[in-house]
Parts: structure tokens; C-alpha cells; sequence
């Protein structure tokens, strides 16, 4: 089964921190960081529908600008998430500009913003286009477990961490596949349906064997059949679904090593900021960020299968190799200098 999270790192290693969540057989796309996005199309724009943003450092929050200026007049919802005082942020943004004709326009464009706080305790803020984007007070919350959004075919985690200023690292994770053996099903004379949705969400709720599956079809005998789950089971396959992590912007200290491992611990891909070298951890620290080494150590702690650095500072321009080796030695993976191009 293909994982349905695509990520592509937008703007490289070197560039504004954005990763593009693509979901295949769905039309939206997430992003992490919301840095320069101008690689981004109109009609990607447009499928956006969640953004997670670590912190509002100039280089991971520029991009607002642009989306603002691609949604403004059409029919349509963004749910931003970020660390305290988030949406205060937001309405900084939006209060540059003067919104006198709004009320005019046809089609509302609406910006939810969650703020999470480090005790997971959140705010949501809506802001309008019809109002002025004038800040409206949805609720308060409490994301538990760090759990910040549930959709239906993904969940996303959220660790509040320190850079200084709270910063936030997310899991993005697929929730579980069922598989469906053809074969299987014709050998017991079962016909392809709508059943097998019902069949779908009664395997991932976990529900007991002797349940009563309902089968309608114009090929069975009477046009129907019931059968039981546990008659079922080599007809379906549950695949768990893939786990992404996104982390970015903290210091090398034992609490956000911890706080890292804990969100993101065995990961299929973690992107993971790397912006200086081995050598340079004073330079690192001095500036709350990880090194190279840092990054690949908290890969190996955390038992990530891939690890994919990036945020590497322009002043190793040329030096992507060196910096991909010293990750990938730290690591002691399977991240090597010749693969992670996949998806940088
Ligand atoms: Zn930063």
C-alpha cells in the first residue's frame, strides 16, 4: 500500500523551512513552517488547509503573505496552528493592511488560529475577511496527550519546545490501512461493495469478532448476506500507517532531546533542522540551534528509519555533502549522502 503523505521539503536544505504534505486520493495539502511558499501555485495555494508553524521567526512565517494575498476573495477556511501568542501574531499581520471594502466581497476567507500552550492548554481565534479580520474568540482547550488535530485519515502530534521563545515539533501520522485481499473475498463467494467500507471502520474501531457484517449486493442470493467479523479475517490486512516527524529551531539540551524523542520515536522519515556543522556547536548553541551531530544523534535515540536534515545555514553554501555525511554518521542509519534527495 502507498503511504498517502507525500513530504517535499519546499525551498531545499538551505531555504526557508516549509514541508509540503501532499495526501494522496485527498485534494488538501498541510504545511509545516510557513516560510517563503512562492514555489507554490495558485491552485496549490488553494488546497491548503492546514498549516503547523514551529514559531514565528521571520524565516518560518513570511509566507502568510502570500497565501493571504492568493485566498482574499475566495470561499475558503486555513486552520493555522502555533506556539503562545500565535494569533495575536495573526492579527498583526492581517491588521497591516486595510480591509474598509470587506464587507463587499462575495466569498469569506476564514484564518482559524490554535495557539498551543506548553501545558497543551489552547486558544483558538477566528479571523474573517467579512469581519474585517477583526479577532473573534472561538474557545480555549486542552490538546491531551499533545494531540492537536484528528482527522479522519491522519493525526497530528504537537511538543512544545525551547528556542528561546516556546517552539513547536509536530508527528504527523496516517492512520491505520485495511487492505482487501480480492482473491480471498471471491473464495468466499463475496462480492466488491460499499460492505467493505462498513467491514473498514469495524476492523479499525477494533470491533469484536462476533459482529455482524451486513453484505448487499445484487449478485448474492436474496440480495443479501450476513456474515461475521472474525469469518473475515483472512480477507483483510491492516497496515499501520506512516509516521512523519517535523522538527525544527531548538537548542541541544537534555529536555528537548527528550521532548523530541518522546514526540516522534520511531518515525518513518524526521525532518530535523541541521543548520551548523559539528564543529561549530558553540556557534550552535550560542543561537539555540542543533548541529549536524546533534540532529543524527536524536534521529538514532528516537529509532528513526530516515532521517532528512535541513535548515543548513548559508554560510556552508557548497558544504551540503559534508553536512549530509556528518548527520548520517551521527545517525548510524540509513541516512546516507546519496539518498535524501527524495524529498529535499
Ligand atoms: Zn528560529
Amino acid at each position: 500500500m502507498r503511504p498517502l503523505l507525500h513530504p517535499t521539503l519546499l525551498n531545499g536544505r538551505f531555504g526557508d523551512p516549509v514541508l509540503c504534505l501532499e495526501t494522496l486520493f485527498e485534494k488538501q495539502i498541510m504545511l509545516c513552517d510557513l516560510g517563503t511558499v512562492d514555489v507554490l501555485s495558485s491552485r496549490e495555494i488553494q488546497r491548503i488547509e492546514h498549516v503547523f508553524v514551529s514559531h514565528a521567526h521571520i524565516d518560518h512565517f513570511i509566507g502568510f503573505d502570500r497565501i493571504l494575498r492568493i485566498l482574499v476573495g475566495r470561499e475558503k477556511q486555513v486552520h493555522l496552528y502555533g506556539p503562545p501568542d500565535f494569533a495575536d501574531r495573526v492579527r498583526h499581520k492581517l491588521s497591516g493592511y486595510q480591509w474598509n471594502l470587506a464587507a463587499s466581497y462575495l466569498c469569506d476567507l476564514a484564518f482559524i488560529v490554535t495557539e498551543i500552550h506548553p501545558s497543551f492548554a489552547t486558544r483558538t481565534v477566528s479571523f474573517r475577511l467579512k469581519n474585517g479580520f477583526a479577532p473573534e474568540e472561538i474557545g480555549c482547550g486542552f490538546a491531551a496527550g499533545g494531540l492537536i488535530l484528528n482527522g479522519a485519515s491522519f493525526r497530528v502530534h504537537g511538543a512544545v519546545l525551547d528556542h528561546r521563545t516556546p517552539c513547536l515539533a509536530f508527528a504527523i501520522t496516517e492512520v491505520a490501512h485495511v487492505n482487501i485481499w480480492k482473491t480471498e473475498l471471491a473464495k468466499l463467494g463475496l462480492p466488491i461493495g460499499p460492505w467493505l467500507h462498513d467491514l473498514k471502520r469495524a476492523v479499525l474501531g477494533g470491533a469484536p469478532d462476533d459482529l455482524k457484517i451486513q453484505i448487499e449486493a445484487p449478485e448474492l442470493a436474496n440480495g443479501s448476506r450476513e456474515i461475521e467479523l472474525g469469518a473475515l479475517r483472512n480477507v483483510y490486512k491492516i497496515t499501520p500507517g506512516q509516521k512523519i516527524g517535523y522538527v525544527t529551531d531548538i537548542g541541544d539540551t537534555p529536555d528537548n532531546r527528550r521532548g523530541v524523542v518522546q514526540l516522534v520515536e520511531g518515525a518513518d522519515i524526521l525532518f530535523i533542522e541541521a543548520p551548523f556543522i559539528g564543529a561549530d556547536r558553540a556557534l550552535a548553541a550560542e543561537r539555540a540551534h542543533l548541529t549536524t551531530v546533534a540532529a543524527g544523534e536524536i534521529a538514532r535515540a528516537a529509532k528513526i528509519r530516515h532521517v532528512e536534515p535541513f535548515h543548513f545555514s548559508p554560510r556552508y553554501a557548497g558544504q551540503e555533502q559534508r553536512m549530509l555525511a556528518e548527520v548520517a554518521e551521527a545517525f548510524v542509519g540509513t541516512c546516507r549522502p546519496e539518498t535524501g534527495h527524495k524529498y529535499a
